[in-house]
């Protein structure tokens, strides 16, 4: 051993032990993960004692079209699967983040500059007189009709329980309530109404409309925490059964499948919606735009109700108009046939009737070869103005034409993108349902990562930048304070820091780790298992960390450590290469006693030179034949003549790097050949193992290199490539001329 490893310095690695600095960033997350329990497994499966609650609804709400006000009642049965008992329940109430004296605006910062447009001014939404939030009328026992004591918290709803629910106990209760919905051009909120002024309609998009129970986990018992606007929604799955009246000539979509089709639809709506069910290749028109133009002038006071049903879900949204035009097609994925629809008002055409149905097709297609075929039945997407929003089976997306039905490459690239990322949204949080109110990058970022992926393969002519390695570099350049590590609590990101922090950022990370750190057929091996491990289940971060390396046999710990619960970035240096050639066989190399060390392989002084270019030719280093004492107990010998043969005509590169962001990454060399020929080589992180911020590396190369570049893609998101590259004369002409041009 001891022999061995002396040979192995003297050949491969000209020790630098003079540096000192290193931080563990290959060390064990043990200290910083949950410790495993029966509940969460150290291999990050759901433990065999996994449990979770379950909440069913069965809700009735009427919507007042001239008044925007919402009426609902609700009975909810809600199990206890939890290994100890609950003498009280907590339930969500959202809308309370519009109340009149909300957390929200108390503990937003805002300042007064030289001129502020009215609609953007902080406190204008003081100015319209606008009464948010619940009014709770009643809480019930659902079966004997006694009040229950309740307390409101801001957003939460605290329910005191007549006895105490023991584990696998059920308990019904009844609320009833209402609240006036928002004008989303006032308050650019998840879900309200847009009026539009021309024809004098309202299109509903109603979200975090009944009281919802929170999420009673393992983890950290209730998810209580309020509701402060940017950190989304803890919810428990359960079957909804929801009864939606509004006026008679409505057209709406929901969370869940139509129960009453013959009774809300006409005869001939009837068979076309029977139609698109079997119609696969392109969209059937359900309410053509004529239809609905004409409804919207002719307004009908009756009302009629929508019946839905959902299996299985977190939340249940819908959105409802007279204004809707609605397409439908039928998406094959193995054994099911989910059916993706559309509806939005005149005011989205031509661009919605072409693409936003065949978007749905697209993203299901693509998200459930990459984790699981979308189990549910319908998957809607709805145009409303200027937003981007999910619920189970059904998400508002913008993306609106001019006037004159006109729109730009940017319009068409952010109205398909909206639509694959919310309805991707099916996928993380709907179906793996993590904790958005704490970790956003876990529904937010693994899902900016496949929607990239399905504009990739489906979307050539879409730019996918966004969330790349190389588009993430500028924000990953910027100032570190501004930025927090991914793992952060969702609603202490800075603003202006959320986009890149929850989106673009962990996207980029999985990028790199599938593209260069694992390779696709690893990463999607084990992106699949963490999907289907924790479909319709509640994953942590450290479920996600362990799967992605109990699915590959890939140790991530680094990737982890610097990607995720750092501001580090990466930022290589090649800071030389150096040309060898062994010297040719010559006599008086039988040194039987001499003392082996690093001097005597090439000539110090000039291997000490730093290195600028290649123009000097190579440097040539003795090869001196292995002393005795090197053999140990060994009786044979190598034949130190044949090495010095073998090794005589290659070219020899010894590589000197520095890693100046912080963060520790693969490393890709891209060699140039004299012949014009080009290598690419990629070295996982591993070798920055032992020394965190330089190594060295001998390379063997038959032909003569004339230059190489560290990442020339950007694929490790490096955020300085400009000394990336040797020789470092030619970069420097290069940048000359850049600068001179
Ligand atoms: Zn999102």
């Amino acid at each position: 051993m001891k022999n061995l490893f002396l040979l192995a310095i003297l050949f491969v690695t000209i020790p630098t032990f003079a540096q000192q600095k290193w931080q563990g960033k290959f060390e064990q997350l043990d200290q910083i993960l949950p410790t495993p329990n029966s509940y969460r497994s150290a291999s990050g499966a759901p433990g065999v004692n996994y449990w979770q609650q379950r909440a069913d609804y069965e809700i009735d709400v009427e919507l007042n079209d001239e008044t925007q006000v919402l009426t609902g009642k609700e009975t909810i049965t809600y199990t206890n699967n939890a290994p100890e008992p609950l003498r009280f329940l907590w339930l969500q109430l959202d809308q309370n983040n519009l109340s009149k004296d909300n957390e929200t605006d108390k503990i937003k910062t805002n300042r007064i500059r030289d001129s502020i447009p009215a609609k953007f001014f902080p406190l204008a939404g003081d100015t319209y007189g606008y009464d948010g939030g619940f009014k709770i009328k009643s809480v019930k026992d659902a079966l004997t009709g006694k009040d229950l004591t309740f307390l409101i918290n801001h957003t939460m709803l605290r329910i005191d329980l007549p006895t105490a629910m023991k584990t696998g106990d059920k308990y019904a209760f009844r609320i009833e309530w209402s609240f006036v919905e928002k004008d989303r051009l006032k308050f650019s909120e998840r879900g309200g109404y847009e009026y539009f002024p021309e024809d004098g309609n309202y299109l509903y998009a109603i979200a975090q409309w009944f009281p919802r129970m929170c999420v009673f986990d393992d983890y950290e018992g209730w998810q209580n925490k309020q509701f402060l606007g940017q950190g989304e929604f803890a919810l428990a799955f359960g079957n909804y059964r929801v009864r939606l009246t509004v006026p008679s000539d409505h057209i709406v979509a929901a969370s869940g499948v139509l129960q009453n089709p013959k009774t809300v639809l006409t005869k001939e709506q009837n068979e076309r919606f029977e139609t698109a069910k079997k119609t696969f290749d392109k969209p059937v028109f359900i309410v053509t735009e004529e239809e609905a133009k004409k409804k919207e002038k002719d307004r009908s006071k009756k009302k009629i109700t929508w019946e839905f049903y959902a299996e299985n879900v977190r939340d249940f949204a819908f959105a409802t108009s007279r204004k809707f035009i609605w397409d439908a097609m039928a998406v094959k994925l193995n054994d099911k046939t989910p059916l993706a629809q559309s509806m939005y008002p005149k005011e989205g055409n031509p661009l919605w009737a072409k693409e936003s149905t065949m978007a749905i097709k697209n993203t299901l297609e693509i998200y459930s070869a990459r984790t699981l075929d979308y189990p549910y039945p319908t998957a809607f997407s709805i145009h409303t103005a200027d937003q981007g929003m999910e619920y189970p089976m059904i998400c508002f997306n913008g993306g609106r034409p001019n006037k004159d039905g006109t729109y730009s490459q940017a319009t068409y690239e952010g109205m398909v993108g909206v639509i694959i990322h919310e309805v991707g949204h099916n996928f993380f949080p709907m179906i793996v349902n993590s904790d958005e109110r704490q970790w956003s990058w876990m529904d937010e970022g693994l899902n900016t990562f496949l929607e990239r992926e399905t504009k990739r393969e489906r979307y050539p002519n879409v730019n996918i930048s966004w969330g790349s390695p190389k588009g993430m570099s500028r924000y990953m350049r910027g100032d570190k304070n501004n930025m927090r590590p991914l793992m952060w609590g969702s609603d202490n990101i800075p603003r202006g820091d959320f986009g890149p922090n929850a989106y673009g950022k962990p996207a980029a990370a999985l990028t790199l780790l599938r593209e260069t750190v694992m390779g696709p057929e690893l990463f999607d091996k084990a992106f699949k298992e963490y999907a289907q491990r924790w479909a319709f289940k509640h994953p942590k971060p450290a479920d996600f960390f362990r799967t992605m390396e109990d699915a590959s046999a890939v140790d991530l710990d680094w990737f982890w450590r610097g990607w995720f619960y750092t501001v580090d970035n990466v930022d290589l240096e090649l800071d030389e290469v150096k040309w060898f050639k062994v010297k040719a066989e010559q006599k008086g190399l039988e040194n039987k006693n001499v003392k082996a060390k690093a001097g005597d392989l090439a000539a110090d002084t000039k291997a000490k030179e730093k290195a600028s270019d290649f123009n000097n030719g190579p440097q040539e280093f003795t090869m001196i034949n292995t002393p005795d004492n090197s053999y140990g107990e060994f009786k044979n010998k190598i034949n130190d003549s044949d090495v010095r043969k073998k090794l005589a005509d290659k070219n020899l590169y010894e590589i000197t790097l520095k890693n100046k962001g912080g963060l520790v990454t693969p490393v890709i060399i891209e060699w140039t050949f004299k012949d014009g020929s080009k290598e690419i080589e990629i070295i996982p992180a591993e070798i920055w193992r032992v020394n965190e911020t330089e190594v060295k590396k001998v390379f063997m190369k038959e032909k003569e290199v004339v230059n190489v570049v560290i990442d020339p893609n950007g694929a490790t998101g490096d955020i300085n490539l400009t000394d990336n590259v040797f020789p470092k004369k030619a970069d420097e002409t290069k940048f000359d001329q850049l600068k001179k041009n």
